[in-house]
């Protein structure tokens, strides 16, 4: 095998625009060194504007972003907080943060994302205890925008604020409107896997300019009004750095073009697989435009004898990076115990998907050669399984 062949496949590479570096050379060149500073601005208002929201306030991470929106909304010790089971720790972790228990609501097979009827039934029941949660975390997965007219209904029936987690969505939209534009506040992240990149970072956005003007001041320590340095609550160092900002600008001008790349290889996959016996990919709910972050697919054990392992293994020797689905998080050992909702009485969609899924390599900057290799590859174990079938037979 030649060494090009052999060049390891990722998941989703950071993919620099080539104008990051002048932006951090401006930072440079005027000593916007320290903290916050005129890209930060320019980045802020660039991103409310893309979003289609009043403000927007930059973070250093989406985590960091989830915990101030659960601050500000007041969620501490005791609290209830409805939160997508299926997607990424960083989801669930800031309700910790504040001492609060997280409830998970398990997700809908056409947009993998959070049942309406689970989170219907999670709401009747604690309403019922006395317990409504102080806010509900929805997550939008691998871009894919979650039925939010049912969703923002039940959660406007019980008067309680939702929260967006759109780490995975910018770009994506619902009826024409950007997610994370519909909740009381939204989150996105910038970390080095993301759609965009900033090496590391995140956004809170909203319309109420008030709440964000208050995550600024959590966000910078807290401080008071004063001429000496006076406190009367509890603060985080979460603002972003002006250098990073500067990233993040460069980044969000082909913000347009990195969706169009990683829906053309999301299209790609599903032309090569499609005629395949037992595969099917993440769907796109009517009415949304996904930015297809990742390319996920599961498969039907009824099928076909090819399994997620086999595939993933047979990638990894390849050196091509491909991963499960997430693992649900009311099935992490850290989250044991936890009340969770499931769809439909007892089937809870989002551990068949796990059980049966996986995502592949999807980065905006990989290769049609890239994508064939990836396909090869997988086409090695779709062929032996249909082989072992037909034996058997
Ligand atoms: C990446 C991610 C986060 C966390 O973002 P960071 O910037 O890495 O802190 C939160 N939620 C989801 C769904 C994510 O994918």
């Amino acid at each position: 095998m030649s060494t090009n062949e052999m060049k390891r496949i990722y998941l989703s590479p950071p993919h620099m625009s080539g104008k990051e570096q002048s932006y951090i050379d401006e930072a440079f060149e005027t000593n916007w060194i320290a903290p916050l500073g005129p890209h930060i601005d320019a980045f802020e208002k660039q991103m409310a504007a893309y979003v289609g929201t009043a403000d927007a306030v930059a973070v250093s991470s989406g985590t960091a972003a989830i915990h101030l929106a659960l601050q500000l909304l007041g969620v501490g010790t005791g609290d209830k907080v409805f939160c997508s089971s299926f997607t990424f720790v960083a989801s669930a972790n800031p309700i910790r943060y504040c001492h609060a228990e997280p409830v998970f609501i398990d997700s809908e097979p056409e947009t993998w994302n959070m049942s309406p009827s689970a989170l219907k039934r999670a709401f009747e029941d604690a309403d019922r205890r006395g317990e409504l949660p102080k806010a509900v975390i929805v997550v939008h997965l691998y871009g894919q925008v979650s039925k939010m007219d049912e969703l923002m209904a039940l959660c406007e029936q019980y008067e309680v604020p939702l929260i967006e987690d759109a780490a995975e969505s910018l770009g994506s939209t619902y009826k024409g409107k950007q997610s994370g534009s519909f909740g009381k506040l939204g989150i996105f992240s910038f970390n080095g896997n993301k759609i965009i990149t900033t090496s590391g970072g995140g956004m809170l956005v909203s319309d109420d300019v008030e709440l964000l003007r208050k995550a600024r001041f959590l966000a910078t320590q807290a401080r008071d009004t004063a001429p000496h340095y006076q406190h009367s609550s509890m603060g985080f160092n979460y603002r972003m750095s002006n250098i990073l900002a500067g990233v993040g600008r460069a980044q969000l001008e082909v913000i347009d073009d990195r969706v169009a790349a990683r829906r053309a290889i999301f299209d790609n996959y599903v032309r090569a697989f499609s005629a395949r016996q037992g595969v099917s990919f993440m769907p796109e709910l009517n009415g949304t435009r996904s930015n297809r972050w990742l390319s996920t697919l599961v498969l039907d054990k009824e099928e076909t004898d090819a399994t997620v392992t086999e595939l993933l293994a047979t990638m990894e020797a390849a050196n091509i990076e491909a991963r499960p689905l997430w693992k649900p998080l009311h099935l992490q050992p850290l989250f044991e115990g936890t009340r969770f909702y499931a769809h439909a009485g007892e089937i809870a969609v989002c551990e068949r998907l796990f059980e049966s899924g996986l995502c592949l390599p999807s980065g905006s900057s990989m290769s049609f050669v890239d994508q064939v290799r990836v396909m090869d590859c997988m086409n090695v174990v779709f062929d032996k399984a249909v082989e072992k079938s037909v034996q058997s037979a």
